[in-house]
């Protein structure tokens, strides 16, 4: 059967499903996944034959994600920040949004002058935070903490896809417990969704990101109170803390970290105008 044939087929399966709106595209970028190419190669090459190893990895690839499994779980990859970062299941599959921190942090940088940042990347999954600002920053180097291990050796192993290895460390800790050294710069983009928002959730999200990833307790807040506590003897002087947020924890989180002694800087939005990103200073 040739690609353009497949897609067909694809697309059916997939609206029966319920993923009728984005079908057509989802059919074009599973086949293209599946053959190991891009969603343009399937475009470009309709008459395309797939081999039969290629076709029973269509077919697996279609099973599963006819029962929710995201194209970025199947394919074991996502890019972020322009870069890409493998995933497992120890890992939450980065987010677009989360590129807001990174954002946050470059505006921040902008005004000042040093570039040999000290960052520390608090609960760093599959490293995207952390490894994403030591490629903007060449001189920077960082300290990604977490406490899955099966995350830790992700994000070492993305740290050389992306060639920043020697300017990066990884360390299991429980949001910076028994650390040292202080940091100019602590990013973190922490679990923050209410347990009771729990069945809300999108399958791909409910099903396939790892719990410890996504929930901070019942109000979702835990994570940040943890993070008040740790980050001030970790924070060098005149440093910076970016956090991402969940919707509605603006007033909340600011509050927790005021009390703490910091004072907040900006908020940027995500673009569903979502408050997403709190960056403070001590
Ligand atoms: N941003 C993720 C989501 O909305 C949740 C991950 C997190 O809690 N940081 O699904």
């Amino acid at each position: 059967m040739s690609l353009s044939e497949w897609r067909k087929v694809l697309a059916e399966a997939l609206t029966k499903a319920g993923f009728a709106a984005e079908a057509p595209q989802e059919a074009k970028w599973l086949l293209g996944a599946a053959i190991s190419r891009d969603g343009s190669f399937v475009s470009l090459n309709p008459n395309y034959t797939p081999s039969s190893s290629e076709e029973e990895k269509i077919r697996a690839w279609l099973q599963r994600r006819l029962k929710g499994e995201p194209l970025s779980r199947l394919k074991g990859m996502r890019e972020f920040w322009g870069l890409p970062f493998h995933l497992n299941e120890h890992t939450l599959d980065p987010r677009p949004e989360s590129e807001l921190i990174i954002e946050a942090v470059l505006k921040w940088v902008g005004a000042h002058k040093k570039d040999s940042w000290r960052i520390l990347d608090c609960g760093t999954g599959t490293g995207c935070l952390l490894i994403s600002l030591l490629h903007e920053f060449q001189n920077a180097s960082g300290l990604g903490i977490d406490i899955a291990s099966g995350a830790l050796s992700m994000a070492q192993y993305n740290a050389e896809l992306n060639s920043v290895s020697k300017r990066a460390q990884f360390q299991n800790s429980s949001w910076g417990k028994g650390l040292k050294k202080k940091f100019d710069i602590i990013v973190s983009n922490p679990p923050y969704i209410p347990l009771r928002d729990k069945e809300t959730l999108e399958r791909g999200v409910r099903e396939y990101d790892p719990p410890q990833a996504l929930f901070g307790g019942e109000d979702g807040l835990e994570s940040y109170v943890s993070l008040a506590k740790a980050i001030p003897p970790l924070l060098a002087p005149k440093g910076l803390v970016v956090l991402e947020i969940g919707v509605g924890q603006t007033h909340s989180v600011s509050s927790l970290f005021q009390k703490a002694g910091f004072h907040r800087l900006f908020v940027l939005k995500d673009l569903q105008g979502i408050e997403r990103t709190l960056a403070f200073e001590l």
